[in-house]
């Protein structure tokens, strides 16, 4: 049986479905879920994408926003005959708790490409070679035998790039590229895509790219470079909603950087951490390691406490790492 058909033996005709994403939905999750979305609506059943906070306005051009219902971090999903999990490693990066009666009575699919993924749901369709969530769910509705519509194709166009910075991250692979002249040839909207992503980029994101530059700091050996922007800091410039993956791409793109690390203040004392890495340290075990997870080259985590003295835990153990690495590489 395949996946598709495994998912839809859970529906009834018309069903009702919900779709999850994780906080903080990125262009892979948000691509991911509502291409799913879009293609089961057309195979005829019902879906619903919650969400506790608004669409970042980078995606708010997608297609399939008409399936997003707001709802409040924590609230009672209502009932329905499936759940999917969307992009999401772990369950505690979902905002809503599953139903009592989850694992009864309505079963949760779990589509991911995280190496961290926990393997919560009960299917798992797990696949850490896929560059994005979105090539897993473009095989997975070419198995239902129904047309990819360009709207699908779109949202699934962007979730590829999202994840593979435009084909440019190490996760890129040949079939990234199969599958994105598939999207091409299906109608994905190259034109909406191009001006929304590359010709309408927040302001506050370049204010954000000074401020962050603005306060770099380098590792003595120069192969770690980090920067952290406190609450009050963040706060007063309105960047706390801010999407840092540019900055970040920039500071490993130094020569001789191995890793880069953002910490930012969200609340006061709540720290999140964005990791990066070149093509040598594995980041997604130093962000486990702090409660967190991801992948080799890109993961993150949330850390409680006073910001300094979270960046030298952090970067300490960062250096560590990197060293271990060093010395059994002969470096
Ligand atoms: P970013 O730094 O862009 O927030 O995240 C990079 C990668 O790490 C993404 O794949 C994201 O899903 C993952 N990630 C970020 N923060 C966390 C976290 O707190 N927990 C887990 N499990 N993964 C995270
Ligand atoms: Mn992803």
């Amino acid at each position: 049986m395949s996946h598709w058909q495994k998912m839809i033996s859970y529906l009834r005709k018309n069903g009702e479905l919900i779709i999850l994403v994780h906080e903080k939905p990125d262009g892979d999750c948000l691509g991911s879920a509502l291409a799913l979305g879009l293609h089961l609506q057309a195979a005829g059943y019902r879906p619903t994408l919650f969400l506790p906070e608004p669409v970042p306005l980078t995606y708010d051009f997608l297609p399939g926003q008409e399936l997003i219902k707001a709802l409040e971090k924590g609230e009672q999903l209502p009932e329905a005959q499936l759940i999917v999990a969307v992009d999401c490693a772990d369950q505690s990066r979902i905002l809503y708790s599953f139903p009592e009666q989850a694992s009864a009575q309505t079963p949760v699919f779990n589509i991911d490409h995280h190496c961290s993924n926990t393997l919560f749901g009960d299917c798992n369709i797990v696949d850490p070679n896929a560059a994005a969530t979105g090539e897993m769910i473009f095989h997975l509705l070419k198995e239902s035998g129904i047309p990819i519509s360009p709207a699908v194709a779109t949202c699934l166009y962007v979730a590829i790039i999202a994840d593979t910075g435009s084909f440019t991250y190490s996760n890129t692979s040949a079939e990234t590229f199969h599958i994105a002249a598939e999207l091409l040839e299906l109608g994905s909207d190259m034109n909406l895509i191009r001006h929304n992503l590359y010709d309408r980029r927040p302001v506050l994101e370049l204010i954000n790219i000074k401020l962050t530059l603005s306060k770099l700091q380098f590792t003595e050996d120069h192969r770690v470079v980090w920067s952290a922007l406190s609450h009050e800091e963040l706060a007063s410039h309105n960047l706390l909603h801010t999407d840092t993956d540019s900055v970040l791409n920039l500071m490993r793109s130094v020569e001789g950087v191995e890793a880069a690390i953002i910490f930012r203040e969200l609340e006061p004392g709540v720290i999140k951490i964005s990791f990066r890495s070149q093509n040598q340290l594995d980041v997604n075990c130093i962000a486990c390691e702090f409660g967190g997870g991801g992948h080799a080259r890109a993961a993150g985590c949330t850390l409680n406490g006073d910001l300094s003295t979270t960046i030298a835990r952090v970067i300490n153990r960062t250096q560590e790492q990197l060293q271990k690495i060093l010395t059994k590489g002969g470096d």
